[in-house]
């Protein structure tokens, strides 16, 4: 019979939700819309110039606010997205709508010419709190290959004082594969001199057109994951899709506090560390007390609303679990059986079920999904070997791993 793995007591180093996951959610993201006029290579929605015919009207939007306002307090943050929301001429309505329901509202534009100043500042007035941007690389020739249109680069640079004038805070996404990592930390460099408050780092899900772009493997991960860390004392840092940062925060905190050796690493891990070294000295200028992440996960904390209202764990994370026009969201979060198992880390398959870090970790289920077929599969690009896993014989790791075996072939190698 299968035993629950042990739970660990909780490090302040990770913030876990008071409220009850199983009830609310944390975070929402809405895909407003999925039309947008850039091409970026790596786009979850594989964006489209013109809005779908179901995309949610303004009505149905208003009401999909009105029913995340309905939670008790603390509300669910809810972040705007796309494609480019921006292409929604209705959107100070839709975040005024939200901001006086009392939801805090945040905006994630793609960089068009209708990222202006003008609009930039109307929809501050109308409640929005953050603003992100992405940028995923360190020049020009590197980001705006990566988004499809020359000129993104500097226009990313100059609308940044825009969103921090108007009061928003301002996040920069940056997605970092093989063909960009060597450039984290200049891009690091960059996007403190943007002022940014928060540095929002993906890891591809070898999805889509991301399934091309040179996911880094296991080890690389593992070696941006501690260098992340280690500059989180620079800026706020968040990851998507690499939900082992938490992992490695409380592995590094656990270190210190028992004088055990810092983290070796490998070669990239070393490239990283020196090169910050060199671009903002050794440490920091101005540290800053590293921000808790939030132990948030598809399913657990996390939902996503896609454009036409149909509603997923994750935006990565292709499990159809309901619609709005159809089934309230909140039941379709609680409820639904895809969004419970993937609170039930205990009853998933392989070491991500055995875990010690599963409650603030759990692995990236859009990956154990792309990899294996199997939502509650083990992570394969996550390189920790869980005590109770190394303890277990062959045979008990076949059992649990059951069906769920890594079945594609992608540009990693699984741990
Ligand atoms: S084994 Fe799974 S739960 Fe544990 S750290 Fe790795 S990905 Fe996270």
């Amino acid at each position: 019979m299968k035993t629950a793995a042990p739970r660990r007591k909780q490090a302040p180093v990770v913030r876990t939700v008071r409220h009850d996951i199983n009830q609310k959610p944390f975070i929402v993201i809405w895909e407003v819309t999925r039309a947008c006029g850039l091409v970026c290579q790596h786009c979850r929605a594989d964006a489209q110039h013109e809005p779908h015919p179901q995309q949610l009207t303004t009505e149905e939007g208003m009401l999909l606010l009105e029913t995340l306002a309905s939670y008790n307090r603390p509300k669910p943050l809810v972040v705007l997205t796309g494609g480019d929301p921006f292409e929604r001429d209705d959107l100070e309505e839709l975040v005024r709508h939200g901001t006086e329901l009392g939801l805090n509202v945040s905006l994630s534009p793609s960089v068009t010419p209708k990222l202006t100043p003008e609009r930039i500042n109307s929809l501050r007035e109308a409640g929005g709190k953050a603003m992100s941007m992405s940028l995923d690389g360190a020049t020009a020739a590197t980001h705006d290959k990566f988004r499809g249109f020359s000129g993104t680069f500097e226009k990313t640079l100059e609308t940044a004082p825009h969103i921090n004038k108007a009061g928003y805070r301002l996040q920069i996404n940056s997605t970092l594969t093989k063909g960009n990592i060597h450039e984290a930390p200049a891009l690091l460099k960059t996007v403190m001199g943007m002022e940014a408050k928060m540095w929002y780092v993906f890891f591809l899900v070898p999805t889509g057109r991301g399934a091309d772009l040179g996911a880094l493997s296991p080890e690389e991960r593992e070696d941006v994951l501690h260098w992340l860390s280690d500059i989180s004392n620079r800026i706020a840092i968040k990851t998507t899709e690499a939900p082992q940062y938490r992992r490695v925060v409380l592995q590094q905190q656990e270190a210190k506090e028992k004088g055990l050796p810092p983290y070796e690493g490998g070669e990239l891990y070393k490239y990283l560390t020196d090169e910050t070294a060199k671009l903002l000295g050794a440490h920091a200028e101005k540290p800053r007390p590293p921000r808790s992440p939030m132990a948030v996960n598809s399913g657990s904390g996390f939902a996503f609303i896609d454009h036409i209202g149909d509603v997923y764990p994750n935006g990565f994370l292709p499990l159809h679990c309901g619609n709005v026009k159809d089934t309230p969201f909140q039941e379709i979060y609680s409820n639904s059986p895809a969004f419970k198992a993937l609170r039930d880390p205990d009853n998933w398959h392989g070491k991500c079920s055995v875990c010690e870090y599963h409650d603030v970790c759990g692995g990236s289920r859009s990956t154990a999904y792309a990899l294996t077929g199997d939502y509650t599969a083990s992570d394969p690009t996550c390189v920790h070997i869980p005590a109770r896993w190394a303890a277990m014989t062959e045979e008990e790791r076949a059992a649990s791993t059951g069906d769920a075996k890594v079945k594609l072939r992608l540009p990693i190698q699984p741990a």
